[in-house]
């Protein structure tokens, strides 16, 4: 495996998503929000599934959320991730789900229904992650 392995894929990052990805850049994990009736919605669409408006804004995330549920990767060990990998969905406060990675924590400690907290990390040039912790 060469130096190249080691790198993540970078997400795709188009007109829809762009504003998510340089919000992270900008240490901020924004949520899409309807223009027209408010609805929360993650990962970025053009449309709201709700109302089909096309007009939206953002709200920033407090970072704060419950697991919903998780798994925890063992093998086979893949570049650049650390192993075991756990893999979290998060149910954020602000009311959208998304999936990442929980840092920090023994497999064995992690449930359904803990509180974590996103942190904002440069995983590699260019490319800003939400990760979940373990909230304190
Ligand atoms: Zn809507």
């Amino acid at each position: 495996m060469g130096a190249k392995s080691s790198q993540r894929i970078r997400p795709v990052e188009n007109y829809d998503s762009a504003h998510f990805w340089q919000g992270l850049r900008d240490g901020k994990l924004l949520i899409q929000e309807c223009g027209a009736c408010g609805l929360r919605r993650h990962p970025p669409q053009p449309m709201c599934e709700q109302c089909q408006s096309l007009d939206w804004t953002t709200v920033e995330s407090s970072g704060r959320g419950t697991i919903y549920s998780y798994t925890v990767i063992h093998y086979p060990e893949i570049p650049p991730f650390e192993y075991p990998n756990a893999i979290v969905l998060v149910d954020l406060d602000e009311g959208v789900r998304l999936a990442s990675q929980l840092r920090g924590a023994d497999p064995d400690d992690i449930a359904i229904g803990q509180r974590v907290i996103a942190k904002l990390v440069d995983v590699q040039d260019d490319l800003t992650l939400p990760v979940f912790e373990i909230a304190p």
